[in-house]
């Protein structure tokens, strides 16, 4: 992701768990002292980064079956009531354990069980873990801030170099305008990264520009007043309300227009595109080649195993390929370094290089292709052969 694909090529692991060196193999140096892994017809890639995950739902892949997507929310929310504490932390457990296997070394999570920063923190992952927070009533505002505030310090003592906490208001139609502002605030204050569900379906776009469709319903029914400022779209909204800043993540990012791709490109907020999730809710094609050339930063995202049963991050890039005409390399690119910049983490992983932590991935070439890149993007989850993190090894294909 830093130059030319290097034929023959070797990455040095230093002892404390960066790139010491990366280049030819004959260039690169061999201490006596340290044990070395070949892989003959792979390719060893930085691991992949994937911007938007939901490990605590792993497991309840098919459970959800409402094709309309406000109903599918609510089908997801009563299911999510069934599991405890401890089944929550087994479930990311697995997830993470399934990144790992799929060449994912980084991830961007939104959760409100706090499972997934304690399974990060427990494998020495790397990743940010967004604490979810919802709240559609304005007169609870207060109560949810000090809430998501509390929860936020109950779980800092898990962070780390490598794992940061951050808070997700979860989207427009579950969120009030007073709790977007306020924890946006509170997230600048503290330097916490923010990540929003934001212009995804196309209901939440009809909710905030005329006040109606099923979720407008949903609220009136619960006696919640709508959000003033109608007539905006999301990206509009979510920016009138201060929502979007270089720390904040718009997860999906589809319903827009020109003008709310120059209100993201202006604001510096990034982009988590998750092409098979869009997809399968029918909520239409996110305009990434539009979006990449305005200069907002954007990465892949799976979204969770109940949108779209099984994470291939793979998948994903082959998708937005496709969808965006873009290229092989790009699309790796989108799956590696791209990510990175999406999560502020360029200085520290998304490509191989010397300083950087020792993150990848070997993944056996497909058949079909030319290039490297064509050869890697054509393979799948089933030819990655070894994750490695912080130069550690955390999966091995049998
Ligand atoms: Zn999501």
């Amino acid at each position: 992701m830093a130059g030319a694909p290097i034929e023959r090529g070797a990455v040095l692991i230093g002892a404390h768990g960066r790139i010491q060196s990366v280049g030819p193999d004959h260039v690169v140096p061999r201490p006596p002292d340290v044990t070395a892994s070949e892989f003959p017809d792979a390719a060893l890639l930085p691991g992949l980064i994937n911007t938007h995950t939901h490990l605590e739902l792993t497991g309840f892949e098919g459970l959800v079956t409402e094709a309309e997507f406000p109903s599918w929310i609510r089908s997801l929310r009563q299911i999510k009531t069934t599991r405890t504490p401890d089944e929550y932390v087994q479930a990311a457990r697995l997830g993470l354990a399934d990144c790992y296997a799929s060449g994912v070394t980084t991830i961007a999570d939104t959760g409100d069980s706090g499972a997934v920063i304690k399974v990060l923190a427990e494998a020495g992952g790397s990743g940010i873990a967004y604490q979810e927070v919802f709240g559609p009533d304005p007169a609870q505002a207060k109560e949810s801030l000090a809430g998501l505030e509390r929860r936020v310090q109950e779980l800092s003592h898990l962070t780390s170099s490598r794992i940061q906490i951050g808070v997700s208001p979860h989207a427009p139609y579950t969120v009030s305008a007073a709790l977007f502002s306020s924890v946006a605030a509170w997230s600048k204050e503290e330097r916490l990264p923010l990540a929003v569900h934001a212009a995804e379906s196309r209901e939440e776009t009809e909710f905030l520009l005329t006040g109606t469709g099923p979720f407008a319903q949903a609220w009136h029914q619960r006696n919640i007043p709508l959000p003033d400022s109608l007539d905006l779209s999301p990206m509009a909204w979510l920016s009138r309300h201060e929502v979007l800043s270089p720390l904040t993540l718009c997860i999906h990012a589809v319903q827009l227009g020109q003008a709310d791709i120059r209100v993201l490109a202006e604001s510096g907020a990034a982009v988590a595109h998750c092409p098979l999730s869009n997809r399968a809710h029918r909520h239409g094609t996110a305009p990434v080649a539009a979006m990449i050339a305005a200069g907002v930063r954007v990465g892949l995202g799976t979204d969770s195993v109940v949108s779209i049963g099984r994470l291939d991050l793979l998948a994903e890039a082959r998708l937005a390929g496709e969808q965006a005409g873009l290229s092989a390399n790009q699309q790796l690119e989108l799956c590696t370094i791209r990510g990175a910049l999406a999560l502020n983490l360029e200085a520290e992983v998304g490509s191989l290089e010397p300083g950087k932590w020792a993150d990848c991935t070997v993944i056996g070439l497909a058949r079909t292709g030319k290039t490297p890149a064509e050869r890697l993007v054509a393979s799948s989850k089933a030819d990655v052969l070894r994750t490695y993190v912080g130069g550690k090894e955390v999966y091995r294909s049998q």
